[in-house]
């Protein structure tokens, strides 16, 4: 059974998003009585875990601009002034793309922002495991494209998800933030506000709350739920009839290794660490991601057509997905990276705002929902939780570590005030 039965605030999901709104809104609110709540045996086990675990702040959206390159400045705050390892490196991030690209018009708005770089063909040509003009038939059998310009954002790199995920829970846990455990939230159900003790309520015309939850450990009862359940959200909130507008997608990550993999990871020289950054190939968002303590790459891709949003607990990489899709694009653009190894591999999931590829922040009766990360939840992370302690502080503006101030409304369903965003990667 749970120690506690009831809370002013109970956080569900205590992966990054949990973990920085408990945050935020204890720091903010110390007589606040908060509990996190989360299935698994501790912290940061869901799709925190999972993630390719890059940071940018490359994005065409001006929101999306904003939440990551104020998180990326805290992070760098936390790592560089306050002593916490993050694991964060600034190796970058390069969009390898050409003229005819028509996000190319994209990237250089993006560029006018963000600390961008631009690599000419020459520059790219001295990287000879770089094979940037394809021959005729490869580029017509698999619809790729040649490369004749990369994009460097320089205030980007990789990140150790598991290191930010302690920083906050440690931070949360010294603030006197509780946390439960090994606790499934199994159900949730609106109830009147001011009971009449009749069958069937609450009825249509009756002031309507979240109360309490039922769990493997007991029922827990909150002033105010925040709903940080990633993909999960949407089989919660269904019973209440409130819309959790997100989609789940399965993506994979495999890692390879092999002399052959070494040569390209150290055989970079734009950066300080004298490792490939992370690497968009201009063909089907294919990526490259450096594990250089592995190593190793990390390759993986956000595809589209034919990959359904089914959901399972448990999902699981398709080798055969790397063997015919993945690796052959990365050999037709690495040709020297041949029979590389793969060491390993895992799958998780894209909370996706099919809509516009930013997160949802809202309020619905005392419930805040915080989730559609789209992929890159750990680099907004601290962003989103700010908002959500905004929010829940009843404050109309959130204020981001990086000044930028703005109404929470505009990540809400209302109100929403936000473009379409184009790298979703
Ligand atoms: C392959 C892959 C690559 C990615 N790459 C990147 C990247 O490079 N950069 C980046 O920023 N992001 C990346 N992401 C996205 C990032 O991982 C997510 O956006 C982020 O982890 C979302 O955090 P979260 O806290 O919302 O979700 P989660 O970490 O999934 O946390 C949700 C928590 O809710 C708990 N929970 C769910 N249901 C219940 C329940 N009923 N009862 C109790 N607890 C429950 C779960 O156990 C889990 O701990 C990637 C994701 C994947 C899958």
């Amino acid at each position: 059974m749970v120690p506690e039965s009831h809370f002013d605030v109970a956080v569900i999901g205590a992966g990054i998003v949990g973990l920085t709104s408990a945050y935020y809104i204890k720091k903010n609110n110390p007589d606040v009585n908060i509990v996190v709540i989360d299935k698994a045996p501790t912290y940061a086990q869901g799709n925190t875990a999972r993630s390719a675990a890059g940071f940018r702040d490359m994005f065409s959206s001006e929101m999306n601009f904003n939440l990551s390159n104020s998180s990326i400045n805290y992070y760098r705050h936390v790592q560089e002034d306050l002593g916490h390892d993050l694991g964060m490196q600034f190796v970058g991030y390069l969009f390898l793309t050409n003229q005819e690209d028509p996000r190319l018009k994209v990237l250089q708005k993006v560029a006018q922002r963000s600390k961008v770089r631009t690599l000419d063909s020459d520059a790219l040509s001295r990287y000879d495991f770089l094979r940037t003009k394809l021959d005729e038939d490869t580029r017509s059998l698999m619809n790729l494209k040649d490369i004749d310009l990369g994009v460097l954002g320089e205030n980007c790199g990789t990140i150790e998800p598991e290191m930010v995920a302690d920083y906050y829970y440690n931070s949360a846990l010294r603030l006197g933030v509780k946390f439960i455990f090994n606790t499934l939230v199994k159900e949730f159900h609106l109830e009147p506000v001011n009971p009449l003790d009749y069958p069937g309520e609450p009825f249509l015309w009756q002031k309507k709350q979240l109360k309490k939850i039922q769990t493997n450990n007991g029922e827990i009862g909150a002033d105010i739920f925040i709903i940080c359940t990633d993909v999960w959200t949407t089989g919660l909130l269904d019973p209440t009839g409130i819309d959790s507008h997100i989609r789940p997608k399965k993506r994979m990550v495999f890692q390879i290794s092999g002399p052959t993999v070494e040569n390209v990871l150290f055989g970079w020289d734009q950066n300080k660490d004298g490792i490939l950054p992370f690497t968009i190939l201009p063909s089907f968002g294919v990526y490259l991601r450096p594990a250089p303590k592995a190593k190793s790459l990390w390759v993986g891709n956000a595809d589209d057509y034919n990959r359904d949003f089914s959901f399972s607990e448990d999902p699981q990489p398709e080798r055969e997905y790397y063997d015919n899709s993945l690796a052959q694009i990365i050999q037709a653009y690495l040709p020297t990276m041949t029979y590389p190894k793969v060491t390993g591999s895992w799958a998780g999931y894209y909370a996706y705002n099919t809509i516009d590829g930013t997160p949802y922040i809202f309020r619905d009766l005392n419930i805040i929902v915080a989730s559609g990360t789209s992929g890159s939840g750990i680099l907004k992370g601290d962003s989103i939780g700010r908002i959500v302690e905004a929010l829940y502080s009843g404050r109309e503006k959130a204020e981001l570590y990086n000044g930028k101030k703005f109404s929470t409304s505009r990540l809400g369903i209302e109100n929403r005030e936000v473009e379409r965003e184009e790298f979703v990667i």
